[in-house]
């Protein structure tokens, strides 16, 4: 590295050294059959920044199935634009044709309305699916910074857009007009927050402006897709960044507005809630999410989404006559996460909603559970359960109850450290970074849906359901009891597959 470039913390070029070798043998093999082949997209802007590159994509003139002949190892997918994944073990190398914007040169696209939120894939997936020179490529790109080649031919860093000076800015200025580009893909708006805090860019003020403007079309955006760029605002332990940033565009009132009005009440920059994002940014690195047989795995989404809910719950709880923290914890699982999106057929993850509200209730009473019960340290969601309850101290900077949480630790590690049966199944979490904008944990197995929490989800007031004497709520009227033990049991059973149900609350 240069001085200059030690200077500003960008690199001018790219060594091959830096590079992932599977993508270099995609790129020499394209290229050494007279294909045009570079590294596209955030990889090359992470190299130049001296960052570890999340994924390392390819942009090439060859066609899908040219590329397939290449490549033995080549999965073709993609419904309106195909493109190839290349297969090393577990990583995958995306290799995709050049293609253009078909609506960059049409001035109408600015009049155009907004894409309709029922058609998968928004407006960008859809029509997306021309294909282009290189330099259309870059062109079609959501940021400069995103939109820099490197060809490993020349080792040269090809710059159509204008990225590099803006690496240099440290500034996510948008291709072409922002006022267009996000009306026409409304997520670019949700990246733009995530690409700025994880990398401590400026967003251009014109780019913002846009932004402030049309925020409220992301609800044009497709729910799927929202969802997972909402769970990506957490990654990088930058989620206290991200969310201050939502607030601050605005958006958060438009995909988040439950937690909008909270941060509005609570004294917006001074609002518990940014204590809580902080703890959790701490934690986060630390955290085994990986390893789903582990005592110590931690089923992250669910965590992320119940650190950003705890504040809510706890000024539910603190209210005059409040429910109880069980049903506080469902109806804020239902008024944060899941009624912004009943509209165009937005899903959640039932078993995540489940896992959700579990732990968000345990916050309310541990430190006065009962230690013997030691059952629950084998429950799926005891550990994240654990994990949360010290962000809420942390938080909260609650002193009192560093004893019970310590008492809880210790129990927990002997009980995971010597010998135990295996944990029981739980939600399997969807990183939303490995599913990438195709793939949505969508299986429903069919005979959860009747079962808790989706009831309460699709609008069925608990107290609806019969109570026996017993006070459980749940069951159907004269259903014995033992018989729904079995099939909260029958439950666990089918959370051990992949259990990434959904909620359904259209
Ligand atoms: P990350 O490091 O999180 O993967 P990324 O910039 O690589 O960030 P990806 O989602 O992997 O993001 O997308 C790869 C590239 O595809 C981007 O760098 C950008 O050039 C382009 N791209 C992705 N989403 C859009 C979009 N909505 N509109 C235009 N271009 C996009
Ligand atoms: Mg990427």
């Amino acid at each position: 590295m240069s001085f200059l470039e030690r200077l500003l913390g960008v690199k001018s070029t790219i060594s091959a050294r830096d590079v992932d070798p599977d993508a270099l043998t995609v790129l020499h093999r394209l290229q050494s059959r007279g294909f045009t082949a570079y590294l596209v997209g955030g990889g090359v802007r992470d190299l130049l920044l001296g960052r570890t590159p999340k994924d390392f994509d390819v942009a090439t003139d060859a066609r899908p199935n040219q590329i397939k002949k290449l490549f033995r190892n080549a999965f073709i997918i993609g419904r309106r634009f195909r493109l190839a994944l290349i297969r090393f073990g577990e990583k995958q190398i995306e290799t995709a044709t050049f293609r253009r914007d078909p609506g960059a040169d049409d001035d109408a696209a600015a009049a155009a309305p907004p894409p309709d939120p029922d058609r998968e894939g928004g407006l960008y997936q859809e029509s997306d699916n021309v294909f282009g020179t290189p330099e259309e490529d870059a062109l079609r790109r959501d940021f400069t910074v995103n939109a820099l080649f490197w060809d490993p031919a020349t080792g040269e860093v090809i710059d159509y857009a204008g990225g590099l000076k803006d690496l240099r800015r440290k500034v996510l200025r948008c291709i072409g007009d922002p006022d267009v580009r996000f009306r026409e893909d409304p997520v670019r708006m949700l990246r733009a927050i995530r690409l700025g805090s994880r990398l401590g860019f400026s967003i251009h003020p014109d780019s913002l402006a846009a932004i402030r403007r049309y925020g409220s079309e992301i609800a044009a955006a497709s729910k799927p897709r929202l969802f997972e760029e909402i769970l990506r605002l957490f990654t990088f332990a930058k989620s206290r960044e991200a969310f201050g940033r939502l607030h601050e565009t605005g958006l958060m009132r438009e995909v988040l507005p439950a937690l909008d009005a909270y941060v509005e009440r609570t004294g917006r920059g001074k609002s518990p809630l940014w204590a809580y994002l902080s703890a959790l940014d701490e934690v986060a690195p630390d955290l085994d999410t990986e390893h789903r047989e582990s005592p110590r795995y931690v089923q992250e989404n669910a965590l992320r989404l119940a650190t950003l809910l705890a504040p809510l719950l706890r000024e539910r709880l603190r209210a005059p006559g409040a429910p109880s923290a069980r049903d506080a914890a469902s109806e804020l699982v239902r008024d944060v996460v899941v009624v912004p999106y009943l509209t165009g057929g937005w899903r959640v993850p039932r078993a995540l909603c489940y896992d959700l509200e579990r732990i968000l209730a345990s916050l309310a009473d541990y430190p006065k559970r009962d230690l013997r019960r030691r059952g629950t340290f084998s429950q799926p969601w005891f550990f994240t359960a654990l994990t949360l309850w010290g962000i809420a101290a942390d938080a909260e900077r609650d002193r009192a109850a560093a004893p019970a949480l310590e008492n809880w630790r210790s129990q927990f590690n002997a009980w995971a450290d010597g010998p135990h049966p295996p944990r029981r199944g739980s939600y399997v979490p969807t990183d939303p970074d490995k599913a990438g904008a195709r793939g949505f944990p969508g299986d429903v197995p069919e005979d959860r849906d009747s079962l808790f929490p989706g009831d309460r989800l699709r609008g069925r007031p608990r107290d609806e359901k019969a109570e026996d004497a017993t006070g459980e709520p749940g069951a159907a009227e004269g259903e014995p009891r033992k018989r729904r033990r079995r099939r909260r049991g029958g439950r666990r059973h089918h959370r051990r597959g992949n259990g990434a149900g959904e909620a359904p609350v259209s």
